[in-house]
């Protein structure tokens, strides 16, 4: 357990446990405060409530998945956070990318749309401004077509199976971590290389909220 009393302490305890240990990611991850994404227990490491349905992913799930995806964020990268919910991963990405880069996170929840947002424009007022984030509405699973191709996808919530339509959105070469599966899920790290073709890495077992319908989500 890598829970901690204050994020610098938190990042310090996923660093010690050897979750993360790129420089970047550690930075990424200390710069970000959970603390402006999730109100409750924001230092625990453990999946937390945030309301609509849906929960924050634990720090160390957030920290495998930017570990991952280290190479595909480096400045000036495109990325794509399906799933984004409370927006903390949404944010670390961006830290990543830089002001070159861009991030969208989409979700299907309205309120966590608007509630990520507002923490952003609060915290990080120029990301809205200035384009570096874009925090949509929308169905996660088919992705997000008017900025695609993507140098990175990260999904937040369970696909029932390989998800088709994100694979097209990722550029060649290109990384996607996404947990597949319904009782059984995997984080599956999916690599297109520069001929397109693609390979597939189950990394880990893994417990994810299923990427559904809305209403499905809602009466959970
Ligand atoms: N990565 C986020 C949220 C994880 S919870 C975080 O750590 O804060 C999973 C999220 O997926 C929820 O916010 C839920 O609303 C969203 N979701 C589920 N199905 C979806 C779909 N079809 N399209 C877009 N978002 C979806």
């Amino acid at each position: 357990m890598c829970s901690g009393t204050t994020n610098i302490e938190l990042v310090k305890n996923l660093a010690q446990a050897k979750i993360i240990s790129c420089k970047r990611v550690i930075s990424a991850m200390r710069t970000v405060d959970r603390a402006h994404f999730a109100n409750q227990h924001p230092y625990e490491d453990a999946p937390q409530c945030i309301g609509f349905g849906a929960t924050i992913s634990a720090p160390h799930m957030h920290g495998y998945a930017l570990e991952n995806l280290n190479q595909y964020l480096r400045p000036g990268m495109n990325a794509l956070d399906v799933g984004s919910g409370s927006g903390y991963l949404t944010a670390c990405m961006a830290e990543m990318v830089g002001a070159s880069g861009h991030v969208v996170g989409i979700d299907h929840a309205p309120g966590l749309v608007s509630h990520s947002k507002a923490a952003m424009e609060r915290h990080y007022p120029e990301w809205i401004q200035n384009g570096r984030v874009h925090l949509v509405v929308g169905d996660g699973r088919k992705g997000y077509a008017p900025m695609a191709p993507y140098d990175c996808i990260h999904v937040g919530a369970a696909a029932p199976e390989e998800p088709t339509d994100l694979l097209s959105q990722l550029k060649s070469p290109g990384r996607m971590f996404v947990p597949v599966g319904t009782s059984e899920q995997y984080i599956v790290v999916y690599d297109k290389d520069t001929n397109g073709n693609v390979a597939r890495r189950q990394i880990m077992g893994v417990r994810y909220v299923p990427l559904t319908d809305l209403e499905k989500q809602y009466s959970a």
